[in-house]
């Protein structure tokens, strides 16, 4: 089965047309996950550059709310929030201020 196929398949399962999957942002790409009745290809949307960032920075979140848990269980939630809150907010201003500096000047 080609690509193309595969597409049109797919689009006709779901019910809509090819353009109207593409329009989705859906795009066919080989798959190997083994699966007895896998068709070689997947359809996919590929996530754009600030619903990836979007989604490191909800991890880096969670990842902060867990060790903050863990080194201060007697902390309440709101408390555990602010803190996370505050620490990202300051990773966000070194971060701006860093990207603003200049490089210096090459005489
Ligand atoms: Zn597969």
């Amino acid at each position: 089965m080609t690509a193309d196929e595969f597409e049109r398949r797919y689009a006709e399962r779901s019910g809509i047309t090819v353009a109207q999957l593409r329009a989705l942002g859906r795009v066919v790409r080989p798959c190997d996950c083994g699966a007895e009745d896998c068709e070689g290809w997947q359809s996919v949307r590929p996530m754009a550059p600030e619903e990836r960032q979007r989604l490191i920075r909800l991890e880096a979140i969670i990842r902060a709310q867990a060790d903050r848990a863990a080194r201060y269980p007697h902390e309440t939630a709101a408390q555990a929030d602010e803190a996370i809150a505050y620490q990202l907010a300051r990773a966000q201003y070194w971060e701006t201020r860093l990207l603003s500096v200049s490089p210096p000047d090459t005489d």
